[in-house]
């Protein structure tokens, strides 16, 4: 557990959630802050910063249980459909340095519009495709 974190203390019980499924590896509860009614997060109970400090196996099983989550989510909000995101690092909008997945269900006219689109000039694109697959050689 990290001291500081709010969200050891959330899985501590030091600080209350609303709570919605827990397991030996994942706690969910609502988002304080809710994009829409029923924002859900589902949480690490171990202490990982990113998706990348996060092991494989951990994640398979964070993966799983916002999956089982999000079927409750869009059944017991009724929505129509629901985005999961995750932020990693401050620049992308992590606030919380604590792993966790947000499950935010979508309603009609809600108007979210979570990425702005760019273009690639002409020969751009195989620049920056090269410059990624580079580190997955
Ligand atoms: P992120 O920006 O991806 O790090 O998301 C952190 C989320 O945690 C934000 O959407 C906050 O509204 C939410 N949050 C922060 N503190 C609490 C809390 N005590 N209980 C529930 N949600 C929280
Ligand atoms: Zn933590």
């Amino acid at each position: 557990m990290m001291t500081d974190c709010i969200f050891c203390k959330i899985i501590a019980g030091d600080i209350p959630c609303a709570k919605v499924y827990e397991d030996d590896d994942t706690l969910a509860f609502l988002d304080i802050a809710p994009n829409n009614k029923g924002h859900t997060l589902v949480v690490s109970k171990k202490h990982y910063e990113t998706i990348l400090d996060t092991p494989d196996d951990m994640l398979c099983r964070i993966i799983s249980a916002v999956k089982k989550v999000a079927a409750a989510v869009k059944k017991g909000t009724g929505c129509g459909g629901f985005n999961v995101t995750q932020n990693n690092y401050r620049i992308a909008g992590q606030l919380v340095p604590h792993i966790h997945f947000h499950i935010i269900p979508r309603i009609e006219g809600d108007e979210f519009k979570f990425w702005p689109q760019g273009k690639y000039e002409e020969g751009e694109m195989e620049k920056w495709r090269a410059k990624i697959a580079k580190e997955l050689e």
